[in-house]
């Protein structure tokens, strides 16, 4: 999971970015950059770090120009180090290019040592570098004519901003698994991730860019071309449940609302379960538990404080900080939990080892019972498509039945969401509008 932010014709592009990035760090807390095009020469900045600890004022200032690109990271693939930090840039014969991704080419392996067989010299183990290497060696008349040639040779899943001296160019892959939305702001255009960086940004959403669509802003003008045939979209079902930010709207629902009506349909499938409270693991927890007490009539009650200033050398991708981070995060509130039976609701139930210490966490802080609930269906595949989820060997579900992961975790119940009722929630209605491979072992490529 990435973050990408990019803005045309502003004399402000840099600080624009800024905010845009700024407002979807919630995607990933590895590493920022930005590029700009100052009249034809690209000025890159890019380190370790949020946002705010990457760029400051003096930085900024130095990247000019009315262009700009950017990206926050989460390694999915390629290791957590600064040469994979992007955006990426590349001087071929293309000319200088700047590249920021988000999602995973699932054939890249195959491709980068075809390549490098070509002669090829890679920068960085990130799969995203790949389609420049691919544009500089099959080239069309134009950038946008050698990307419409090499997109299609790429598998899985992407949204990407390029920026060439006078172009920003953003292009969805054929099934649109990962977002990507378009705005304006007065004259300039802003591809985004999601819609709460075009609104934060002070602009207005026009739409999504389209499976297999690739746009052109050049000028201040926008030119739209297909580089593939849209396939069946199949949007990530998991921006509703857990990435996206609750301001943002995805596939056409706000991600708040599609959050409450998750916990509306968890109160459904548990009508008759008796509780004196129910309440979320925040952050996104919270909304679930909101719409469970709304249909059940069950209250309301908040039982973690959650720290946020835990800093990121507690969010890095290594599980043992991130078993840390779950104990550091969380405090329980034992006024409200001491006696009480609770239903608490998290978004999904990945190894497990999260949900044991929080359970724990309860029990020690008083509870009588905890009933867990998980707002999305049991994880019985990973994830090709760019989101970081283990190993099938090391997903729960894939080892242990219904009974044992709840022994496992502690809890006095266990219950997941249906995945009919967690694609109605997110307004699909028919599962065909979003990926849901992780949750069926079905995957629309052969991987
Ligand atoms: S497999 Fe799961 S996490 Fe990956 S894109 Fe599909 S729904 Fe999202």
């Amino acid at each position: 999971m990435c973050g990408i932010f990019g803005i045309t014709d502003n004399k402000d592009a840099s600080r624009i970015g800024y905010v845009g990035l700024f407002t979807l760090q919630h995607r990933g807390q590895e590493s920022a950059g930005i590029v700009t095009d100052d009249h034809g020469s690209l000025r890159h900045y890019a380190g370790m770090g949020l946002v705010n600890e990457v760029f400051n004022d003096d930085v900024l200032a130095q990247l000019d120009g009315r262009n700009a690109i950017g990206h926050i990271r989460y390694s999915t693939a390629g290791s957590s180090h600064i040469k994979n930090a992007q955006p990426l840039v590349l001087n071929s014969c293309l000319g200088v290019v700047a590249v920021a991704h988000n999602g995973n080419i699932t054939n890249a392996d195959a491709l980068k040592a075809k390549l490098q067989k070509e002669g090829a010299i890679f920068q960085s183990s990130s799969d995203s570098e790949v389609i420049l290497h691919l544009a500089a060696r099959y080239r069309g008349r134009t950038l946008e004519d050698t990307l419409a040639r090499n997109l299609p040779k790429l598998s899985g899943a992407y949204a990407f901003l390029f920026l060439a001296p006078g172009k920003v160019i953003g292009a969805r892959d054929p099934y649109g698994y990962r977002p990507l939305v378009l705005g304006r702001l007065g004259k300039s255009y802003i591809l985004a991730s999601e819609t709460c960086a075009i609104d934060v940004a002070g602009g207005k959403v026009l739409r999504e860019i389209e499976p297999g669509e690739m746009v052109t802003i050049s000028g201040g003008r926008l030119k739209s071309r297909r580089f593939a045939p849209a396939k069946k979209f199949t949007r990530c079902i998991f921006e509703q449940v857990y990435f996206a930010r609750p301001d943002s709207v995805v596939a056409g629902r706000s991600v708040q609302t599609a959050r409450y009506e998750i916990g509306a349909m968890l109160a459904r499938e548990l009508a008759g379960v008796k509780a004196d409270l129910v309440s979320g693991v925040p952050d996104s927890g919270t909304v679930y538990a909101l719409g469970y007490a709304k249909e059940s009539g069950v209250p309301y009650q908040t039982v973690f404080m959650r720290n946020h200033y835990t800093g990121r050398s507690f969010i890095q991708p290594d599980q043992r900080l991130r078993e840390f981070t779950a104990h550091l995060k969380l405090a329980p509130i034992r006024d409200v939990i001491k006696g009480k039976t609770i239903i608490l609701i998290d978004d999904s139930l990945v190894r497990g080892t999260t949900s044991r210490k929080i359970v724990k966490n309860l029990k020690r802080a008083g509870a009588k019972k905890v009933i867990m609930a998980i707002a999305s269906p049991a994880i019985i595949s990973p994830c090709y498509f760019g989101i970081d989820t283990p190993t099938k060997a090391e997903l729960i579900a894939n080892r242990l039945s219904l009974d044992g992961i709840r022994r496992f975790i502690g809890a006095d119940a266990l219950h997941y969401l249906s995945l009919p009722s967690l694609v109605e929630a997110c307004g699909g209605g028919r599962d065909r509008d979003f990926c849901v491979s992780c949750f069926t072992g079905k995957y629309t490529e052969r991987i």
